[in-house]
């Protein structure tokens, strides 16, 4: 059985789907696994490491012979097209929103998994690319957030004078947002956070954050997955917020509501309440954002109310992409647990009554398995 590995095509994107160390568990298993070249240079991975670790490495690859695609993007039409006849694809997949590329899949007989459809249960905890990917952009977002506040994180008593600690507050306390509590409190920031999961008051606390709770409505849905607020919810939580956020130095935001655009959190007068050289790192800008007027992969001055400077709004971009040695590490790691569950004896056996390989995978035998995606094209 080959396995392909492309090199990443989309502009930014620095990780790729396998590295050494998974090359050479997967080599293990008996793959035949072979590598464009360069695919991981950008993650601190050349070509002669993964020679090394058993890869056959490529100039071009080839995508009619391969058996199994890795990748880490949704594959664009053109590449699903060219896959052989019931070739196995596993990577980022975001179906519902990339459809030509469904087609094609379906088209080609291809069986595809997506890696954010792996049902979030203990056993599959190791194949789970959305926390692992989570886990990168909420350090991340921390680091983007220091380097740009015109102040200390710490707090400092010295000799000219103390200085004291900055406030980070984290709205949406996730994945991403409890290693950004985490991350701002090693830092020596005092964190507090914000979620409408009720169970997520104990998680914050143990990352060392304090909970600020808010008289609402709970909204937990299956999944432990948050729901959305009702708009009258909403406008309530965005009134309670405000004070809290007007006190911050640094603002987090990570919510999100799986299927939807991201929640509005934070309006634009709300950041202008707060004091100038302030910094707003919103997580959620590709998929909507969390705060009025961001705009991923760009730093906006906002102009405090007080006019007395301005406030970074930060959309911040690919920020696993970012980190793309480590994001890769684990990213490659959790393609190739997921594929562990996919091969016995070297050969590809694809048993649908797992519930992984059956949760996670979104075309097989000409038909689109995942019932959002199937909605949205029928
Ligand atoms: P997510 O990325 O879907 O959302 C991020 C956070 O935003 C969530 O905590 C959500 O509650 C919050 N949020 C949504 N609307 C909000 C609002 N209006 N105000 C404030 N916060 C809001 O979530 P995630 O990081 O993927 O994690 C969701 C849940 O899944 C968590 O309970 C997590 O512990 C759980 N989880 C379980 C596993 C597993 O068992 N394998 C793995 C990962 C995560």
């Amino acid at each position: 059985v080959k396995l392909g590995i492309p090199r990443e095509r989309r502009e930014g994107e620095r990780r790729v789907a396998a590295t050494p160390d998974t090359v050479k568990q997967l080599a293990g298993t008996g793959l035949k696994v072979l590598i464009e070249a360069g695919a991981g240079d950008a993650s601190g991975h050349p070509d002669r490491d993964y020679t090394e670790a058993g890869a056959v490495v490529v100039p071009q690859l080839d995508i009619s012979a391969v058996d199994i695609l890795a990748h880490v993007r949704p594959l664009d039409p053109h590449t699903a097209a060219a896959l052989k006849r019931g070739a196995v694809t596993v990577g980022l997949a975001s179906p519902a929103s990339e459809l030509p590329t469904v087609q094609a899949l379906t088209a080609a007989g291809a069986t595809s998994f997506a890696l954010e459809l792996v049902p979030r249960i203990s056993r599959a905890q190791s194949m789970d690319a959305l926390s692992s990917q989570a886990l990168v952009a909420g350090y991340r977002c921390v680091l983007e957030a220091a380097i740009r506040l015109p102040r200390f994180f710490p707090l400092y008593m010295t000799a000219a004078g103390t200085v004291p600690p900055a406030r980070v507050l984290v709205l949406g306390a996730g994945v991403a947002g409890l290693q950004a509590i985490g991350t701002a409190k090693r830092l020596g920031a005092r964190v507090a956070a914000n979620d409408i999961r009720p169970a997520s008051a104990d998680e914050v606390a143990s990352m060392g954050g304090t909970f600020i709770r808010l008289d609402l409505e709970t909204a937990e849905a299956a999944g432990g997955y948050a729901r959305q607020l009702s708009s009258d919810a909403g406008t309530r939580q965005r009134q309670l917020l405000a004070p809290h956020v007007a006190q911050s130095d640094v603002l987090i935001t990570t919510a999100a509501v799986p299927g939807r655009r991201a929640p509005l959190l934070v309006t634009r007068d709300m950041v202008q309440g707060m004091r100038a050289g302030s910094v707003v790192v919103d997580l959620a800008a590709e998929s909507g954002g969390n705060v009025e007027g961001v705009v991923p992969g760009e730093d906006i001055a906002v102009p405090t109310a007080d006019g007395a400077g301005h406030v970074t709004l930060v959309g911040l971009k690919d920020p696993a992409s970012a980190m793309a040695s480590d994001a890769s590490r684990l990213y490659a790691k959790n393609v190739a647990n997921l594929l562990a569950l996919m091969l016995r004896d070297g050969g590809l056996v694809l048993d649908f009554e797992d519930e992984v390989v059956a949760g996670a995978c979104f075309t097989h035998d000409g038909e689109v398995r995942h019932g959002p995606t199937a909605d949205l094209l029928s």
